[in-house]
C-alpha cells in the first residue's frame, strides 16, 4: 500500500517531563485528503499538531515515544522551518496574526520562504482570489481586522508557501456561525486545489462536514475514528460533540 502524506504511529507527549499530553496516538492523513480531529479542552489535538509541526520544544513538550513521519520521512530532529520548507504548514490557534503590520506584509512574511519574487505575488494574489476582503483590506493594519478576518489572513499567510499539508488549530474558534461555514467552504476549496488538510476542531458539526475521514481524541487518547459520515452517524460521537441523543 502506498505511504500516507503524513503517519502518525503510537504518538507519546509530555510537557516537562510529568504531564503526559498525548498516550499511543496514530493516524493517518492521505495525501490531497482532509482530516479533522475532534475533542473537547484539553484533549491533546494542539499538542498533536505541536508535534507534527516540531512547535513542541518550544511549549516545554518533548515527542516521548512513537514515531512522526512525512512523505516517507521520519520528522525525528528537524525543525520547524525544515518542515515549512517541506511544505507542512501549521496555522496557530488564536489567529496569531502580526498585528502591527498590514494585511499585506502579513502575507509577505508568511511567504519568507519563496525566495522568488514572482511566486510570491503569484503565491499572494491566489491568497487574494480566496480571500476578497484581504485583498480590499490589503493596507490595513493586522491588528484592526475582526476576528473572522485575522483567522482568513493566518491561513493565507500559511498559504503563501503553496504547502502540501495545512495543520488547523481550531479555525472556528469564537467565530459567529455564518462565519464558521465560511471558513469550512474555504477548506473545502483550500483541498479541492490540491492541499491536505489536518483540521483540528472542537466544533464536530463542522470538522465532519469537511472532512474526509476524523478522529476522536479523549484524554490523550484516540477513542474513535472512521469516515467523516460513520462518526456522524456514531451514537457516541452523536450524544457527546454533536449534541444530538
Ligand atoms: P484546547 O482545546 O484547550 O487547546 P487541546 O485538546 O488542544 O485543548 P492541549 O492544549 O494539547 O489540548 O493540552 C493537552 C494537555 O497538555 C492538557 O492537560 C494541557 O494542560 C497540557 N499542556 C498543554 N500545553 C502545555 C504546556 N505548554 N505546558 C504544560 N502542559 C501543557
Amino acid at each position: 500500500m502506498a505511504e500516507p502524506l503524513l503517519r502518525v504511529e503510537h504518538l507519546d507527549v509530555s510537557y516537562d517531563g510529568a504531564v503526559q499530553a498525548l498516550r499511543d496516538v496514530s493516524l493517518e492523513v492521505g495525501a490531497g485528503s482532509v482530516v479533522a480531529v475532534l475533542g473537547s479542552n484539553g484533549a491533546g489535538k494542539t499538542s498533536l499538531l505541536r508535534a507534527v509541526s516540531r512547535a513542541l520544544g518550544s511549549y516545554g513538550g518533548a515527542v516521548t515515544g512513537g514515531t512522526i513521519r512525512y512523505q516517507g520521512a521520519d520528522l525525528a530532529g528537524l525543525d520547524t522551518s525544515a518542515v515549512v520548507r517541506r511544505g507542512l504548514v501549521q496555522v496557530p490557534e488564536g489567529r496569531r496574526v502580526f498585528r502591527d503590520l498590514t494585511v499585506e506584509e502579513n502575507l509577505r512574511a508568511g511567504g519568507f520562504t519563496v525566495r522568488d519574487g514572482k511566486a510570491r505575488d503569484e503565491a499572494r494574489d491566489r491568497v487574494f482570489d480566496l480571500f476578497p476582503v484581504l485583498a480590499e483590506r490589503r493596507g490595513q493594519l493586522g491588528g484592526l481586522l475582526s476576528g473572522g478576518q485575522q483567522q482568513m489572513l493566518a491561513m493565507g499567510r500559511a498559504l503563501m508557501t503553496s504547502p502540501e499539508l495545512l495543520l488547523l488549530d481550531e479555525p472556528s474558534l469564537g467565530l459567529a456561525p455564518l462565519l464558521v461555514d465560511q471558513i469550512g467552504e474555504i477548506v473545502t476549496t483550500i483541498n479541492a486545489q490540491g492541499t491536505a488538510v489536518l483540521l483540528i476542531e472542537q466544533n464536530a458539526v463542522m470538522g465532519l462536514r469537511v472532512a474526509d475521514r476524523a478522529y476522536v481524541l479523549e484524554v490523550g487518547h484516540v477513542t474513535a475514528s472512521g469516515s467523516a459520515a460513520e462518526l456522524a452517524a456514531s451514537d457516541d460521537v452523536r450524544e457527546r460533540y454533536l449534541g444530538v441523543a
